[in-house]
């Protein structure tokens, strides 16, 4: 078994009144929703997406479809919700994580994702993205019609093309990757990628070993950069034992 230590922050940021972000961070399953819809329901929706998908950490061993089937099953939740409230069609959520799962008899990471929240992986003082955002910037950056610095400003940067609370369902992606010594996993929402360039995450991913620390110091990085939206940053730092390569 995987042995980790993690450190996780999440705050409203210096414009918005509510944090409608939500962060399971348990065992062996870490993951970022960040809600959208007006009147609280990214608050519920976001919230739903991480307790519906964060009951599979009890699990053990994980597979990497107990987690496809518990995002289809936040997605039925978040629904049945909408319907409740009578505003379904502004309730929604990102969701995006690491887990350790068992796949071909070994401990590996699964990375998925629905949205444009993200994960990056810290490996020998390089950062980079795991996860492709589901989002309409992406799609052009894809195509070659944006250069990806341009994405951050894009006027519509903040469309998503793929959320929970859909129907049809979204698709996830999932990545199934073995561990690595001294792998480092950053996993964030978008208030986070919006304000800091990635070699600012890289640089304090390096500066502080402590994952509470360093979660801690992205989210005061955010802030200080203008914290125009709901940041939320978990590090997970694989300890042991070394993996075998
Ligand atoms: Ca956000």
């Amino acid at each position: 078994m995987l042995t980790l230590n993690w450190g996780s922050a999440t705050d409203v940021g210096r414009v918005r009144n509510q944090n409608e972000d939500s962060l399971w961070a348990s065992e062996s399953l870490f993951l970022v929703a960040d809600g959208m819809g007006g009147h609280a329901a990214g608050e519920v929706a976001s919230g739903l997406a991480a307790t519906e998908i964060g009951r599979i950490a009890e699990s053990s061993p994980l597979h990497a479809e107990d987690i496809t089937i518990a995002i289809w099953r936040a997605n039925e939740a978040i629904l049945r919700a909408g319907h409740e409230r009578g505003d379904r069609f502004g309730l929604g959520t990102t969701v995006t994580g690491v887990a350790v799962v068992s796949a071909e008899g070994d401990d590996q990471w699964a990375v998925f994702n629905v949205g444009d929240s993200r994960v990056y992986r810290f490996t020998e003082g390089q950062l980079s993205q795991v996860t492709v955002d589901h989002s309409e910037v992406q799609e052009l950056v894809t195509a070659g019609h944006l250069r990806p610095e341009e994405a951050r400003f894009h006027p519509r940067r903040n469309v998503v093309t793929r959320s929970l609370g859909s129907d049809p369902p979204p698709i996830a992606d999932l990545w199934v990757l073995r561990p690595r010594a001294g792998d480092r996993f950053l996993v964030c929402s978008d208030g986070l990628t919006g304000e800091l360039e990635d070699a600012e995450i890289e640089q304090l991913l390096a500066e502080f070993s402590d994952p509470q620390e360093a979660a801690d110091a992205l989210v005061r990085a955010a802030n200080a950069a203008g914290g125009h939206d709901n940041v939320t940053a978990i590090v997970v730092d694989l300890v042991g034992p070394d993996p075998i390569v």
